[in-house]
């Protein structure tokens, strides 16, 4: 194996270079003999001891022999930053992979190849499996053997990675949730991840990820929204597209070849489709996707001015309003809605709107007339006594719990105190378990301490967790009760505390008991 790989790789400088006179008799040995190869970063301002070139060869070395995956080549860059793959050996790797020569990179942590998030992540979850390159990262335990998505696979799949990734630790993402991390990062880049570019643009023939205008539906397109822009209401503009015989957008990519069995209606512009396209901030040159509807400017041409865009927002707004208030004034907002449950049956109650949509409401329990007679004597009550009810309760509640702010003091002390202990002993819990790894495979610590040392970490990173989320929990609380004092002095509204009512029962002779959310 080591022979063979010498006959690939010439050592110049420190970077290696294929032999390009050998290239050609070689091709069919190379195929079968894609080499393992370990990369090594050494960080600009490298003071640990752990990193050093020697160290992370040593911890590779260690790993490819227990694996029988002797390592023959490294690739070291030396002092450069991990946020960017600006590179020379990680680009040489890159070439090398490209020319087949490569079958897996090996590294000693995930930040050894970026400290990056996104673009590191690219690597692992794009481009590597794409050149069917196994990755591994030894003190991360990640190992690519079986392909990254395989990871939800039942057990007994020969997937070993245990562990998140470090970075997914640090931006707290879901390793499970592959795809939507690599569709996500692709929408962060201003990459274009829809199954079909909207009306009006083509996916881009050498590149699937963007967006190209496509200049005959474009026509179309800009109509619309010069007409949407003159003051020209959705309805007039779907009378003239009909008028005009302009094909709808899936008429046109039927023209184009599209296969399908889409859903086009009657074959004409409505007032849905024009609606669709006028809202579409695509058209802006902007992209918005991914779970977390990124907004990315600028990622291909606009077909409408973005501010123009906004006007027209704003005008289909001031339509769709004042065409349901010419009907009848619209209901209050249902503030207790799910809350109120009745005392008999013990039913959720429904709100209904008083006669003649007047403006007031009462709850009243349809159990009767849902499930059968007799079921419920049938609860009833006016939503301004349940209002009054409240106001008073909540004055009884906060007297009842007068002593909340003095505990929380005492409480929150502790807790801080708690938490800065914690966070001195662990500085970063990533570094510590590597540092501790490091120490195991450099026999500075044998196996029972290295274990013992390990669940320390994660003992005392478990309680700092634990305290965080009940300081959060207590200061929320807090916030609580203050609103609830302020609601009582009238300086702010009753809808403000809704939150804290766990339930409202309504019971015989319309008496109400508000149900508060415990105070801790
Ligand atoms: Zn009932």
């Amino acid at each position: 194996m080591a022979e063979t790989c010498h006959g690939i790789f010439i050592l110049l400088g420190g970077t290696t270079i294929a032999r390009k006179s050998r290239k050609q008799p070689l091709k069919t040995a190379m195929m079968d003999i894609r080499s393992t190869v370990g990369y090594i970063r050494l960080s600009v301002a490298n003071k640990d001891e752990s990193c050093s070139v020697e160290n992370q060869k040593l911890i590779l070395e260690q790993w490819a022999a227990e694996h029988e995956m002797p390592i023959s080549h490294f690739y070291v860059d030396a002092n450069h930053s991990g946020s960017n793959f600006d590179r020379p050996a990680f680009k040489q790797m890159l070439a090398d992979i490209d020319a087949g020569r490569i079958e897996c990179v090996i590294v000693k942590d995930l930040s050894r190849l970026g400290r990056e998030f996104l673009s590191t992540s690219y690597y692992i979850e794009e481009h590597f499996p794409s050149k069917k390159i196994r990755f591994v990262s030894v003190n991360d335990h990640f190992d690519t053997i079986d392909g990254i998505s395989n990871q939800e696979a039942e057990s007994g799949s020969r997937v070993r990675i245990p562990i998140i990734n470090a970075f997914n630790e640090q931006v707290s993402l879901d390793i499970q949730k592959k795809t939507r991390v690599a569709l996500d990062t692709k929408a962060t880049r201003g990459m274009f991840i829809g199954p079909r570019a909207p009306f009006g643009y083509r996916k881009s023939a050498d590149n699937h990820f963007k967006l190209k205008v496509d200049p005959e539906a474009t026509e179309t397109v800009k109509l619309i929204f010069s007409m949407a822009a003159d003051g020209v209401g959705a309805n007039t503009i779907v009378w003239h597209l009909n008028e005009n015989h302009i094909p709808t957008p899936i008429q046109y990519a039927r023209a184009k070849g599209l296969q399908g069995n889409y859903d086009d209606g009657d074959g004409t512009w409505n007032t849905r489709s024009v609606k669709y396209i006028l809202t579409n901030r695509t058209y802006t040159g902007a992209l918005v996707q991914g779970k977390e509807k990124r907004v990315v400017e600028g990622s291909h041409s606009s077909l409408v001015n973005a501010k123009i865009f906004d006007r027209i927002q704003i005008a289909l707004q001031q339509r769709a309003f004042n065409l349901t208030g010419a009907k009848k004034a619209p209901s209050t907002p249902n503030l207790l809605k799910g809350k109120v449950i009745c005392g008999c049956c013990g039913s959720k109650i429904q709100r209904r709107r008083g006669t003649n949509h007047a403006d007031w409401y009462f709850f009243t329990c349809l159990t009767n007339n849902r499930v059968g007679a007799n079921r419920c004597t049938g609860m009833y009550v006016r939503e301004e006594d349940i209002f009054s009810a409240i106001y008073h309760q909540l004055n009884l509640f906060v007297k009842a719990n007068s002593n909340f702010n003095a505990n929380y003091y005492t409480k929150t002390d502790e807790l801080e105190h708690e938490i800065a202990q914690c966070r001195e002993m662990l500085a970063d819990p990533m570094e510590c378990t590597m540092r501790l790894y490091e120490r195991l495979i450099c026999k500075e610590l044998d196996k029972d301490n290295y274990l013992a040392e390990k669940a320390k970490v994660y003992a005392a990173k478990e309680q700092l967790e634990k305290a965080e989320a009940e300081l959060d929990a207590s200061r929320r609380r807090h916030e609580e009760f203050e609103a609830m004092h302020k609601v009582l002095r009238k300086e702010l509204p009753l809808a403000e505390i809704l939150d804290c009512i766990d339930g409202i029962l309504v019971n015989e002779g319309r008496k109400i008991e508000v149900k508060w959310r415990e105070m801790c």
